[in-house]
C-alpha cells in the first residue's frame, strides 16, 4: 500500500523506448550543483527493472553523486527522479511539485541497498548481528526469521561458517562480501555498487566479484554498478553508461563500448584504465 502521505500532483515524464510505468529508475533532467560546481548537468536516463547498469568514467564526473541522490543522502537541485513511476526525490522549490516527505522517502527506500567502498561494518558485532539488525528493526521480522536469512545469504556469498565471527576476524574481501551479504538481507528491488573492491588487496578482489557475479546470474535485482574492473562489468552488465563533466558521453551495449568505443572519450578513458 503506498503511504499516506504520497505527493499526488505528480505525473512521471514519457521516456523514449516505453513509457516511465515501464521504468523503475527514470532520472529526469537531473541537476545536482555543490556551490558553484555543477556535478549532474541536466541528466537524463533510466533503468528498467531487472537491468544490470554499470556506469564509468573519469573521476570526479559525478558517478557516485547519482548513487547517493538514489540513497537520499543527497538532494538534487534542479530536475526529477521516479521511481516506479513515483516521485522519489526532494521536489525542488518552484517546480511546482509537491516536496516529498522524509517519511515517504524512507519507505521507498527501503527497496534500495548499497554497497560502499568501505565495507562500514558494525565491529562490535558479530557478522550474525550485522546481518540481522536492519532486517529485526527496519522490516521488522522476528529475530529467528533474520538469522535464518542471515545464514542463508551467508552461505551465498561463501562465509556460512563465519556467521559468529567479528568483522575483525574477517579479511578485507571477506567482510566485504558480509556487506554485500547484509545489503541483500534487505531484499531490495535495486542493488547499488559502488567501487566495492577499491579498497581492498589485489588478491581479493575476484572473491567478491565472483559473488556479485553470482548475485547477477540468480537473482533478478536491478543493479546499478560504479565500478574500474571493467572485465566485471562486460560480464554482467547489460548496459555501460560513460559519464564525463556530470553527462553521459556515450551508452551502449559492454560489447560496444570495451570493443568498438565510438567517442573520443571513452577512447581516451579506457586506454587510461585497461
Ligand atoms: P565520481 O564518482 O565520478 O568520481 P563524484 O560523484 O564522487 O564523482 O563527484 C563529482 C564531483 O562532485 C567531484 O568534483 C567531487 O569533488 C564533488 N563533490 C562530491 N560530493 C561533494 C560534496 N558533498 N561537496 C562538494 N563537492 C562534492
Amino acid at each position: 500500500m503506498p503511504p499516506s502521505d504520497t505527493p499526488e500532483n505528480t505525473t512521471a515524464p514519457g521516456v523514449e523506448g516505453g513509457s516511465a510505468e515501464d521504468k523503475l529508475i527514470v532520472f529526469d533532467q537531473v541537476v545536482k550543483r555543490f556551490g558553484d560546481l555543477t556535478v549532474l548537468d541536466h541528466l537524463d536516463f533510466s533503468v528498467a527493472p531487472g537491468e544490470r547498469v554499470t556506469l564509468i568514467g573519469p573521476s570526479g564526473s559525478g558517478k557516485t553523486t547519482i548513487l547517493r541522490l538514489l540513497m537520499t543522502l543527497e538532494k538534487i537541485t534542479e530536475g526529477h527522479i521516479w521511481i516506479d513511476g513515483e516521485p522519489f526525490s526532494h521536489m525542488p522549490r518552484g517546480s511546482g511539485l509537491v516536496p516529498a516527505s522524509e517519511s515517504y522517502l524512507r519507505q521507498k527506500r527501503k527497496r534500495i541497498g548499497m554497497v560502499f567502498q568501505q565495507f562500514n561494518l558494525f565491529p562490535n558485532m558479530t557478522v550474525r548481528k550485522n546481518i540481522m539488525e536492519a532486517p529485526v528493526h527496519v522490516l521488522g521480522l522476528s529475530r529467528d526469521e533474520a538469522s535464518e536469512r542471515a545464514q542463508e545469504l551467508l552461505d551465498l556469498v561463501g562465509l556460512g561458517d563465519k556467521i559468529d565471527a567479528h568483522p575483525t576476524q574477517l579479511s578485507g574481501g571477506q567482510q566485504q562480501r558480509v556487506a554485500i551479504a547484509r545489503a541483500l538481507a534487505m531484499r531490495p528491488e535495486i542493488l547499488l555498487l559502488d567501487e566495492v573492491t577499491s579498497a581492498l588487496d589485489p588478491e581479493l578482489v575476484a572473491g567478491v566479484l565472483d559473488v556479485l557475479r553470482e548475485v547477477a546470474e540468480t537473482t533478478d535485482i536491478t543493479m546499478l554498478c560504479v565500478t574500474h574492473e571493467m572485465g566485471f562489468a562486460r560480464d554482467v552488465s547489460h548496459r555501460v553508461l560513460m559519464f564525463d563533466k556530470g553527462q553521459i558521453a556515450e551508452e551502449g551495449h559492454p560489447d560496444q563500448i570495451f570493443g568498438d568505443p565510438r567517442e573520443e572519450r571513452t577512447k581516451s578513458f579506457l586506454k587510461s584504465v585497461l
